[in-house]
């Protein structure tokens, strides 16, 4: 049962006055009476005001932005209704459930303008709020650029995560030279159940979900199972790494590349994925380099074949061809390159070169060995929730594009 108490902690960012531009006569002054703020996590942001003047006030407008890597700095204004007086009291929610919601610890910065019948103006100073999960009362844990979340259980566990943060960083450093660039946010919720209640519209499989945009990480621990955290914390934090890396507004990267890189930093491909690979060449339904290009199914199989063909593929790259090809061709994304010219000037093959040098390799590596029986459950529905966040991520249009991946 997900925890519903809302729990609203009220911000109390200022009150009384806060700013006078010097233009304003003491008559028609305007006096900033309260400004606050409470999160519902993670449902809204609350915004109150209340103002005096001399005469009335006929203008009130929030003004905010939201603190995330883009490709320009947006403001939003929202202009407030109300009935003009000379004294006022408003209130604005931001309504996540309508716009999409925001990964906890984001900061919002606002300001309000107000203005009166005699076109006195007041601007007030920008106030930085965080959106934090305060249904949990946390605890954290910083080394360098990385600071991990959590309140739920001892510190060693949030230690561990540490540890497996940065030999994640290490690996994928080694495998294709991409750094960590901005500091990353790593938030531990005790059990996927937890995740979900900071989720807008949660899907039962939800197990972790990187914000790329954000620099935020958030994970639900699978208590069963202690180790997936490494693995679930090595793909996320790739997502993070590969995405500041490539960051241009031109082209995403294929998904391949992506999700194979992912899959790759997480360490050797798991039975269940071997299997669905030995599967699919046995029946020979590959999915094509180009295919895996695009967003993956939605169907679970499908989907996780397509996960385990990407890491193969990456597989096939990083060890014949390197790191430094593979850091060149992250640089080349980097610029907004096309998907067979940024192929072509690394590695002289387009992506149907790609893919018929790449099934030689692979049913060369599968064909041989048997299909273990280790297919079914616990393992497999411990991949598909970790997986599932990504899979949603491609098939909900709605989502703003911060919201997931
Ligand atoms: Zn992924």
């Amino acid at each position: 049962m997900i925890r519903k108490t809302i729990i609203l902690t009220l911000t109390i960012c200022l009150s009384l006055v806060l700013f006078f531009p010097s233009s304003i006569q003491a008559q028609n002054a305007l006096n900033i009476i309260r400004n606050t703020t409470s999160t519902e996590f993670p449902d809204g942001l609350h915004f109150n005001l209340s103002a005096q003047s001399r005469v009335n006030i006929t203008d009130v407008r929030l003004h905010y932005t939201v603190d995330h890597t883009s490709f320009a700095e947006v403001t939003s204004e929202v202009f407030i209704e109300f009935i003009p007086d000379t004294t006022i009291k408003v209130e604005w929610t931001w309504d996540m459930r309508k716009t999409g919601g925001l990964p906890p610890g984001t900061t919002v910065e606002y300001w309000w303008t107000i203005t009166n019948d005699q076109s006195d103006r007041a601007i007030t100073a920008p106030i930085k709020v965080s959106f934090d999960d305060n249904r949990y009362t946390w605890q954290n844990l910083t080394e360098d650029e990385i600071t991990i979340y959590w309140y739920h259980g001892e510190k060693s566990v949030a230690e561990e995560t540490m540890v497996a943060a940065r030999q994640a960083l290490t690996q994928l450093a080694k495998d294709t030279g991409a750094e960590l660039k901005k500091a990353a946010k790593i938030y531990l919720y005790a059990n996927t159940q937890d995740l979900q209640g900071a989720m807008i519209y949660p899907r039962e499989w939800t197990g972790g979900t990187a914000f790329t945009s954000f620099g935020t990480i958030t994970i639900g621990l699978v208590p069963s199972r202690p180790d997936s955290i490494k693995r679930a914390i090595a793909h996320e934090l790739t997502h993070l790494v590969i995405a500041q890396v490539t960051f241009n507004p031109y082209n995403e990267l294929p998904t391949w590349l992506n999700e194979g890189l992912a899959m790759y930093n997480e360490g050797p491909l798991e039975a269940e994925f071997t299997n669905l690979l030995k599967k699919a060449i046995a029946k020979n339904s590959l999915i094509s380099v180009r295919s895996l290009s695009s967003p993956f199914s939605a169907y679970a199989e499908s989907a996780m074949q397509a996960y385990a063909q990407s890491q193969n593929l990456v597989e096939f790259l990083i060890k014949n061809y390197g790191q430094t090809k593979m850091f060149q061709l992250l640089n080349i994304f980097h610029e907004g390159s096309s998907y067979n010219d940024a192929l072509i000037k690394v590695y002289g093959f387009d992506m149907d070169g790609l893919d018929t040098l790449w099934s030689d390799y692979t049913i060369k590596k599968f064909r041989e060995t048997g299909v273990t029986t280790a297919m079914i459950l616990p393992s497999m529905a411990r991949n598909i929730i970790r997986q599932a966040s990504e899979l949603l991520s491609n098939v909900l249009s709605a989502a703003p594009s911060w919201v997931l991946r």
